[in-house]
């Protein structure tokens, strides 16, 4: 028998990937499900970026490039910011990495280690906490509430700073929550931070280009001049250009970071896919009319999720105005009995919910938010018609 290392034991598996496993299962035993588990744009990515690939792939881009990404895709990424942000970088500090959620880890392993502590408001993403906890640092949660739109205070992060703080999380637009922080929120965040501790901030902007409605997305780093130092900001192609599968992810941070990551690296995945990185160029490049649509598409695809969500009682949600989740509230129907099963928490609730109307949502727990459940709105309308039909059929059922 070989003996699992304690790393490994003490790693939950990520909640979003295993409940998205789970609706892949179903749907391969000829199953319907209505699966609203993951957060993926359920389009494909766009031709020209495809186009570009292919066109690498040919032309003999097919061997090791540089560990941290090539010259031409670190080029394109310090373009991006400057126009899209006014953010300036130079080469030497972005790192691209398989997805950003590696860049996160790297991120981590790079700066943090036992002993040290990261400061993360939640409900967080999922991996936050995991990732933390992965280098032996130890995550410190400050909650947030529906009543101030999940957005942790500057009291709230003051009272969470202690000697031991080497690294702040921030991710607005957030991941599960949808929350958009104002660049005045963020400003006082930051200037809390400056005023109090050494430490440094991750802030993974991910969905900075899926905002609606008068929300803004704000480049943290561009914030005070002082951050300079201090932050290392995290994106990726996943999202904004329909392209999980391309694994393309990147950091933005100090020379000394992204040169420790890339040492990390060169241990781990030695580089980046060379034809996802060919792809990122042109997606970064190239021309962004498809994100304006498929941006335009999950604005209507929200409205509706929340029009329909509004009607069904014991769901109670809590909008906002960014990524392509909403998050709501059921412990409402905590304790009430489902075709004979009793829920008691976010996580049966979820459980009851697949096994008898086929409709996936993530738990709450999951994100540090007990009672809440999470559902991806990254679907085409009728799923998100059919599925809300089956949820608020099977609500109604609860006795
Ligand atoms: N950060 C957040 C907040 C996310 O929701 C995700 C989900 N994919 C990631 C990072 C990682 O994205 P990827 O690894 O696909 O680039
Ligand atoms: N980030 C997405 C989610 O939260 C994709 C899955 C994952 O990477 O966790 O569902």
């Amino acid at each position: 028998m070989i003996r699992i290392s304690q790393l490994a034991a003490s790693v939950k598996p990520s909640a979003t990937i295993a409940a998205g496993t789970k609706a892949r299962q179903l749907k391969a035993a000829g199953i319907k499900v209505w699966d609203f588990s993951l957060g993926e744009p359920d389009f494909n990515t766009p031709k020209h970026i495809c186009d570009a690939a292919e066109k690498a792939a040919l032309g003999g881009q097919t061997h090791y490039t540089p560990t941290s990404g090539t010259a031409e895709v670190k080029a394109a990424i310090c373009r991006w910011y400057k126009s899209y942000h006014g953010y300036e970088c130079a080469p030497e500090n972005v790192i691209v990495s398989n997805g950003a959620k590696h860049s996160i880890h790297n991120a981590l392993a790079a700066i943090v280690g036992p002993g040290d502590e990261v400061i993360i408001p939640t409900p967080y993403w999922v991996s936050y906490s995991d990732l933390v906890s992965m280098t032996g640092a130890t995550p410190v949660l400050v909650n947030t509430t529906p009543e101030s739109g999940f957005k942790m205070s500057p009291a709230q992060l003051k009272a969470a700073i202690t000697p031991k703080t080497r690294i702040l999380m921030l991710n607005s637009p957030c991941n599960p929550t949808g929350t958009v922080y104002s660049r005045a929120e963020l400003e006082a965040l930051v200037d809390t931070l400056l005023a109090n501790s050494e430490a440094a901030i991750l802030s993974d902007e991910i969905y900075e280009q899926l905002t609606y409605g008068d929300a803004k997305p704000t480049c943290v780093a561009t914030l005070r001049p002082a951050l300079k130092d201090r932050i290392i900001t995290i994106s990726g192609a996943s999202k904004s250009y329909a392209m999980t599968g391309w694994r393309m992810g990147w950091a933005v941070a100090p020379a000394a970071v992204v040169k420790a990551m890339d040492t990390i690296q060169s241990q781990e995945t030695s580089c980046p896919s060379s034809v996802s990185q060919a792809a990122l160029i042109a997606a970064l490049d190239g021309p962004q009319e498809c994100v304006a649509e498929m941006r335009k598409e999950f604005a209507a695809r929200r409205e509706l999720t929340y029009k329909l969500l509004d009607a069904i009682p014991g769901a109670k949600v809590v909008k906002s105005d960014g990524a392509f989740y909403a998050f709501f509230d059921v412990s409402a129907v905590f304790g009430k009995s489902f075709g004979g099963k009793v829920v008691t928490d976010s996580l049966t609730y979820c459980n009851t919910l697949l096994e008898q109307a086929y409709v996936n949502l993530v738990p709450g727990v999951a994100f540090g938010a007990e009672g809440f459940v999470r559902m991806s709105y990254a679907t085409n309308a009728a799923t998100i018609e059919g599925g809300l039909a089956k949820l608020a059929e099977w609500m109604a059922s609860g006795k």
